[in-house]
Parts: C-alpha cells; structure tokens; sequence
C-alpha cells in the first residue's frame, strides 16, 4: 500500500481512525479546544446510521452532548429512564435510580448519538472521510505517524499527523501496531450470546426489564413508542436466520413470564442478529504516538450498558490530554491518560461481568447455581446496599466525581 502514488498529503494535530462515537466525540471536543483533526471511517454514513447497538446514555454522558454543544436532540427524542426493573421468580423489582443516587439515564440509541455527533462536524466544518477502505497507520513510534487510506472516490490520501488516535473498535487494527510481546491482552467469552431484534410493537414496559428466569436471560428494552428493541440468551452458535416471529416471541413471553400475568405486547420482527458476548481489555492504551480508546482498547458485554459510555469516557480524558500534549506539555502529558482511563475500565468490566454472570443461566448449570442466583438477586432488590449499588453502577457512578 505505501507503494501507492497518494493523492492528497494533509497536515494536522491529530488523525482519527474510527469514526465511531469514540471518534466523533474526540474530534469534536478537541475542535472545541481548537485543535483540528481528520477522521475516517471504512463504514459508510448511512451504514453507521442504521447499524443497531447501544441504547442507554449514562447521565454525565447525556449532560456532555447537551452542554458541549453536540446537540439537545436527547431531551426532545430520547426517554429519561429514572430506574429499572429486576424480574426474577415471577415478578419484577424495581430499583429506582432517583431515590438511591439522585440520577438517571437516557434511552436514546447509539444510531442518534452517531447522526448527532457526525452533524457536528459536518455543521463546525470537521473533515471525516467516510466509506474508506485499505487504511494504513506507519511510523506510530514517530513523531510524525501518518495515516494512509484510498477515500470512497478512490483517491489515494496521506495524513501527516502528530498523534494517531486508534478508535476503530472491537475488531482494531490500530491496537495490533503495539508488538505482541510489548501488549497484555486481557480476554474472557462466555458460553451464551444474546438473540437481539427490533419490532414494531408499542412498549411493553416503560423503562428497562432484566428478566432471570429458569428459561434464561431476556432483556425487554425500548425505541421510539412504536418501535421496541428486545434480547434474549442463545446460543454462540445460533443463527438469527433460523429464528421464526412465532418462535422469537414464544421464547420471549416464557422468559418474562409470571404470576403477575405480565405480557410482551408482539408485533412483527424487523430486524434480528446473534451478538457474541467478550469481555476484552489491551494493556497498554498508548504506544509511542499511537492512543486507543473506546472498543479498539476494551470491550464489555452489553449486559451492563457500559460500551458507549466507556467510550464517551476515554475521549473525555483523552482530550483534554491531547490538548496538553500539543499546547506545551509535549508527550509527558500522555502519561496521564492510560491510568485515569483504566480506572473506569476495570470497574466497568466487573460491573458488566456482575450482571451478566447474576442474570444468565450458563449451559449445564446446577438448581444449586440457579438457587444461588436468585438469593443474589433478592440480595439486591432487597437491601438497601444492594440497590445503591446497582443505581450507582448502572448510571455511571457518581456524577462528575472526576473517577
Ligand atoms: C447489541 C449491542 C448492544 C449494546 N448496548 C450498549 C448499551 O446499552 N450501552 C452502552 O454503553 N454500550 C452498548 N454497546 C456497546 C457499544 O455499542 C460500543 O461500546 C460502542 O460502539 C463503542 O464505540 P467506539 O466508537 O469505541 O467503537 P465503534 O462504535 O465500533 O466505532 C468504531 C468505528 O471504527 C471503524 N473502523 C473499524 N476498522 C477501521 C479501519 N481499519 N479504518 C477506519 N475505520 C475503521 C468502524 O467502521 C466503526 O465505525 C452495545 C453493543 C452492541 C453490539
């Protein structure tokens, strides 16, 4: 590839390669601080618009794209969600996130975090090339690491960077430029997956529902008013094709089912996929002048709903770092940014590791395992510590703690 005549050679601070909300977020909080970046994402616009992920905004999350100036979209189409219910043994339990940490959390899906943050940059004049494809990062132990690509029209461009920012997630490239034997790869799988579907049906249930049950895990959870986003445990081996509607909503209905009589309003299934649970962390986040952050750096199992806030959460400190580094500091600044990141990666792996251990059933488990889970949840619904807890996790720990 480096072979290749370039077209266009740019020179600036800061080159991002994913622009994912990771991406998008850092761009745009350095562009504030005035420091110009050039973003590409191998993915298309559209593409990235529709691909269904994340729903739940932290708090300190949803205050930063309001107050940063993202945009207020959040508080006109997203949906406060001031707990969640619990449902095990037949009935669900409501942890209540105002009483017990005084905060809440924002459905408001991932696809809208992207259109917001992309129309930030396009409307403050940010370049992010989209729909790239044969990306190449060289000289990333340099103080001059480039970032080659061929654009959507096929033009050859060149980078010229001071730092390379490696927000291309799970499936990084960026992170395999640390050698091997300089980087820990920190990894688990678990024995399930989740069945995930829309469907276009009115809400079930106002606010989430994380059901155990001996059937095993499901998660109603919410869209629009018309449009519902639902998972349910499967198999790693399932294939989303061999799923019926009649058989997604039989497996669903079972799995929530109780003496209270509570139902799934059904409707017909628009979309649905098999999603392999990891949870993944790489050691180190920075190497020479090459900074990783959001999913390049560490994957969560969605059961906690930490991914996308995780992500926001590196290019908080990142940038603010970044800012440093170019503004004086020089590279001495970077040092900061891997211990106040990790910090919250590890809390947020155990969280979501908590959660999903607590919740599903595992291939081959015992009444005793099953038994034992529901004395867990009991513990958490039912003291006063164990709410706090959740509460306090699940919004993303105190606000503006700083970690
Ligand atoms: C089903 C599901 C549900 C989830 N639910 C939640 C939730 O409720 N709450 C939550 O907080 N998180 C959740 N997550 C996790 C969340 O979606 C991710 O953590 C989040 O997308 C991470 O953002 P990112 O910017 O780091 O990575 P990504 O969003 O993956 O963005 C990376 C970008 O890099 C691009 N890219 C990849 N390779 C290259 C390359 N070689 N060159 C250029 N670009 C490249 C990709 O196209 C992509 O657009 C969920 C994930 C899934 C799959």
């Amino acid at each position: 590839m480096a072979e290749q005549p370039v077209d266009t050679v740019t020179e600036v601070p800061v080159a991002i390669v994913g622009a994912g909300p990771a991406g998008l977020m850092l761009a745009h909080r350095l562009a504030r601080a005035g420091v110009d970046t050039v973003a590409i994402d191998i993915r298309s616009r559209e593409e990235i618009e529709i691909t269904q992920r994340a729903g739940i905004i932290e708090a300190d999350a949803a205050r930063d794209l309001i107050e940063l100036g993202v945009s207020d979209r959040i508080l006109r189409d997203g949906f406060e969600h001031e707990g969640v219910d619990l449902r095990f043994g037949g009935r669900s339990h409501r942890i209540d996130f105002q009483a017990q940490v005084g905060e809440s959390v924002w459905l408001y899906p991932q696809t809208d975090v992207f259109i917001d943050l992309a129309d930030a940059r396009a409307r403050d004049g940010g370049t992010v090339h989209f729909g790239v494809r044969d990306t190449e990062v060289v000289g990333e132990t340099t103080e001059r690491p480039i970032v080659r690509f061929t654009a959507a029209d096929g033009t050859r461009h060149e980078i010229r960077a001071r730092y390379v920012v490696g927000s291309d997630g799970s499936r990084s490239i960026c992170r395999n430029l640390v050698p091997a034997d300089q980087r820990t790869q920190f990894f688990r799988e678990y024995p399930f997956a989740w069945f995930g579907f829309l469907c276009d049906a009115p809400k079930s249930a106002p606010e989430l529902v994380y059901a155990h049950s001996e059937h095993g895990f499901a998660l109603v959870s919410q869209r629009t008013e018309s449009v519902q986003r639902m998972y349910f445990q499967c198999s790693p081996d399932d294939s989303a094709d061999a799923w019926s509607d009649d058989r997604i909503w039989a497996t669903m209905q079972a799995r929530v089912a109780g003496d209270d009589g509570f139902q799934l309003v059904e409707g017909p299934v628009t979309e649905k996929s098999v999603l392999i649970f990891r949870s993944f962390v790489q050691q180190p986040m920075r190497w020479g002048s090459l900074l990783l952050a959001g999913d390049a750096a560490h994957t969560v199992p969605p059961t906690g709903a930490r991914g996308l806030n995780l992500a926001l959460h590196d290019v908080k400190i990142l940038a603010d770092v970044l800012v440093r580094a170019l503004g004086g500091e020089g590279e001495a600044a970077l040092a900061d940014y891997e211990p106040a990141a990790l910090g919250r990666v590890w809390r947020a792996q155990n969280f979501s590791w908590w959660m999903t251990q607590m919740l599903h059933t595992p291939p081959g488990a015992l009444d005793f395992d099953v038994r034992r889970q529901l004395g867990e949840l009991d513990n958490v619904v039912n003291t006063r510590a164990g709410r706090t807890y959740l509460a306090e996790q699940y919004t993303g720990w105190p606000a503006r703690s700083g970690d």
